[in-house]
């Protein structure tokens, strides 16, 4: 055992100067949606070139709302990844549609692009990839395949702000684009999200979806026409959000870093399966996870406790998604998507949050390696 601090496989940093602009909302009387979420908004639509962004309460309201802008409901499919947070498919049975899975490729362990033509039908409309750890799906395959079938894409860059394509952010272009800024995220507000969309009047059509569908009339009156969800922001959130944003490029900068370290250091004779290498340094490295070697899949649990009783976090992101009791009720069984349910079964989380120093890293990298020893010990 070693007397350090316990590591968390992420933490969030708060500055000092945030923690003050959040005490100047809380004593100016207006805590709610107001100037600090205007601000926010339009600092956001800068980073994507002028695109029009709003933002709601939650990474899954926002991919919610997306849907719903392109009508998608019962009859529809929308054609997504297993290997994600169980958000990315709620939201599909949210509106009432079909979350249709295509396998992980095993390299980049987004959804595989080979795959998604296969799994069209007359009834898709949607495409949802997901830039799992932040290393965004190629998006010049991907809109081509939408453009060539008439569909819409909503992308689940819930993890993926500050990354890259091509030299542009995500976010800057595409169709419809939607982040998390939920705790664990590179970038956050405590809880929130935001769509990036393509024009005025969609960004017109958001803002009722988000707040109850009220109209505000000229001369103080009120009107709905459809129904909206309650999902605005507050301007408590919105401080927290500016502040992060004067830092977050610092902080994805240092997550490289880190991520480079990892690499540097780790020892390859364990037999793990490491993260694409991103030597285009296209993500913004929003996790760490190599997979454990196949051999001790099933020893993940003795694993992430003999991480922990060193002294560091580990998480699991994620399980396959059509392995839960959910998707299995809906005909789902083992052996629908290998690709996924292997990462599935051997991903772990380790330790990377911009605070850590290239030392923490090491020695992750050390107990990795006396755990892995331990493992190996008590198994023939
Ligand atoms: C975090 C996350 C979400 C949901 O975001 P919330 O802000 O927690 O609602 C959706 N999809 C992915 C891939 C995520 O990582």
């Amino acid at each position: 055992m070693n007397d350090t601090p316990f590591l968390p496989f992420t933490r969030p940093s708060i500055d000092e100067r945030t923690i003050a602009e959040v005490s100047e909302v809380l004593r100016s009387g207006w805590i709610t949606t107001g100037p600090k979420c205007q601000a926010l908004e339009a600092a956001l639509s800068r980073r994507f070139d002028g695109r029009p962004v709003r933002l709601v309460n939650s990474g899954t309201a926002s991919l919610e709302l997306a849907l719903r802008l392109c009508d998608i409901g019962p009859g529809d499919e929308v054609i997504t990844t297993p290997m994600s947070w169980v958000a990315t498919a709620n939201v599909v049975l949210a509106v009432g549609a079909t979350p249709v899975f295509v396998d992980a490729d095993a390299a980049t362990r987004n959804i595989d692009l080979d795959r998604i033509e296969a799994a069209i039908t007359p009834r898709t409309r949607a495409l949802l990839p997901v830039d799992l750890a932040g290393l965004p799906v190629d998006r010049d395959r991907l809109n081509r395949l939408a453009a060539a079938h008439g569909l819409r894409v909503v992308e689940d860059a819930a993890q993926s702000f500050g990354a890259q394509w091509g030299g542009r952010p995500i976010g800057s272009f595409g169709d419809l684009v939607s982040f998390s800024f939920h705790a664990n995220k590179n970038m956050t507000f405590g809880e929130g999200g935001c769509l990036v969309m393509n024009d005025e009047a969609e960004a017109r059509r958001f803002e009722l979806l988000r707040l109850q569908g009220v109209q505000r009339l000229p001369g103080g009156g009120m009107e709905v026409e459809a129904w909206g969800a309650k999902a605005n922001m507050t301007d408590i959130a919105a401080a927290i959000g500016l502040g992060q944003l004067r830092s977050i490029d610092d902080f994805n900068l240092r997550r490289r870093q880190l991520a480079r370290r990892y690499f540097e250091r780790w020892d390859r004779s364990l037999g793990f399966e490491l993260p694409s290498e991103d030597t285009e340094l296209h993500g913004n490295w929003h996790m760490f996870q190599p997979l454990l070697p196949r051999a001790f899949a099933a020893a993940r649990p003795d694993f992430v406790a003999g991480m922990k009783a060193l002294g560091f976090g580990v998480g699991v992101h994620y399980p396959a998604m059509h392995l839960f009791s959910m998707f299995r009720a809906m005909g789902h069984a083992r052996g629908d998507f290998p690709v996924a349910e292997d990462i599935g079964e051997r991903t772990v989380t380790l330790p990377l949050f911009p605070a850590m120093t290239d030392a923490d890293v090491d020695r992750v990298c050390a107990a990795v390696t006396t755990v892995m020893a331990e493992l190996q010990g008590v198994r023939p």
